[in-house]
């Protein structure tokens, strides 16, 4: 039951004495935001299956390819083994951009020291390397549709080679296309082949996290939603494509992935999430949008999110790549939920 006297609660107004670990003089206020997080989900059954790695999320403004490998996370595992990692660049899912540091998918054959992506995607090779799984499916949603325009990466199984060392994967990629199209009345799967190692016309594939693992000898796949079609039906096409990989793996669900791909109500477990903060080292808890007034030399500390997954802090108009920083004037923070903000807090300082 929603607690009304609760829901008219909607200013909280805080005021707290200066941390005496702060200069009096200072007139700032200091915050650490929770360090990003790197989802990460294994999922194991107890009967025999294959192992498929699920990446979600390498570029920000795709919300069916990490919200549809996001819906996985909440099944559980009857057969195989299934590694999830549906925000793998979580940095740009908040800002809804494609890559908010530059291309993600253009840095896993080398990548900068000093690039903020580096720690995840770091992170990402080597879930792959330790993993090893059977298979590696970059999702994805990709513009226009692929069946229309050869040039438009949308609706589309995208393979590097048609063959590349032992992996044969133009036929894999054609039979599960075969046995997924049946399943749309519009908007129909192509087969994209890039010929990454063997034409000059799309080379910076090589550097793509698909590139990179044929390299390495891990088949990987990219799938596309296309970006023109409503979101339950970006979705719809993942999962889709999806299940037809799953039957190929030996990856069985529960629910189904007939039943995920069915019943839109297991798409929503919206919670209300709760921030936890340390002011001046005593703690605070927020759900609900509002002001505070902290006196300047004061320290915040972002301590929990409680709740959705992808739910973070951000300060608005502040660089998403800062975990620290001061402030003098109103700040506003807001509690995201992927690229939705879900709550703002104003901190005033006084
Ligand atoms: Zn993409």
């Amino acid at each position: 039951m929603e607690n009304l006297s609760r829901r008219k609660f909607i200013i909280t107004s805080v005021l707290l004495s200066a941390s005496p670990l702060f200069a009096k003089s200072s007139s700032k206020i200091h915050i650490d935001l929770l360090k990003k997080p790197f989802e990460y989900h294994v999922k194991k059954g107890k009967l025999p299956g294959k192992r498929v790695l699920i990446i979600g999320g390498i570029h920000g403004n795709e919300i069916g390819a990490y919200k549809a490998s996001d819906l996985l996370v909440d099944c559980d595992i009857k057969r195989g083994e299934l590694i999830i990692i549906p925000r793998s660049n979580f940095t740009s899912i908040l800002a809804k951009m494609r890559g908010y540091n530059g291309d993600m998918n253009r840095k896993f054959a080398h990548i900068d020291k000093k690039d903020p992506d580096r720690y995840f995607v770091e992170l990402l090779k080597s879930a792959i390397l330790e993993f090893r799984p059977d298979v590696v499916i970059s999702m994805h949603d990709g513009y226009g549709f692929a069946r229309k325009n050869p040039n438009h990466w949308g609706q589309s199984i995208v393979i590097d080679e048609n063959i590349y060392k032992n992996f044969h994967l133009y036929e894999e990629a054609y039979s599960i296309l075969k046995d997924a199209n049946p399943h749309f009345a519009h908007y129909k799967l192509g087969l994209l082949n890039t010929r990454t190692f063997t034409s000059s016309r799309h080379k910076e594939q090589r550097n793509a996290l698909t590139g990179w693992c044929l390299q390495h000898d891990i088949k990987a796949y990219c799938i596309e939603a296309s970006k023109q079609l409503r979101l339950d039906q970006k979705i719809y096409t993942h999962l889709v494509m999806l299940r037809e990989f799953f039957k190929r793996y030996k990856i069985e669900l529960a629910p189904s992935i007939d039943q995920l791909i069915h019943d839109e109500t297991l798409w929503n477990h919206h919670k209300t999430t709760t921030v936890t903060l340390k002011i001046n080292g005593s703690i605070h808890k927020f759900s609900k949008s509002g002001t505070l007034k902290i006196p300047k030399g004061s320290n915040i500390e972002v301590v929990a999110i409680d709740g959705n997954r992808g739910s973070y802090l951000i300060g608005k108009h502040i660089n998403l790549n800062w975990q620290s920083f001061y402030f003098s004037k109103p700040q506003q923070f807001l509690l995201k939920e992927d690229y939705k903000t879900r709550m703002r807090l104003t901190v005033y300082p006084v």
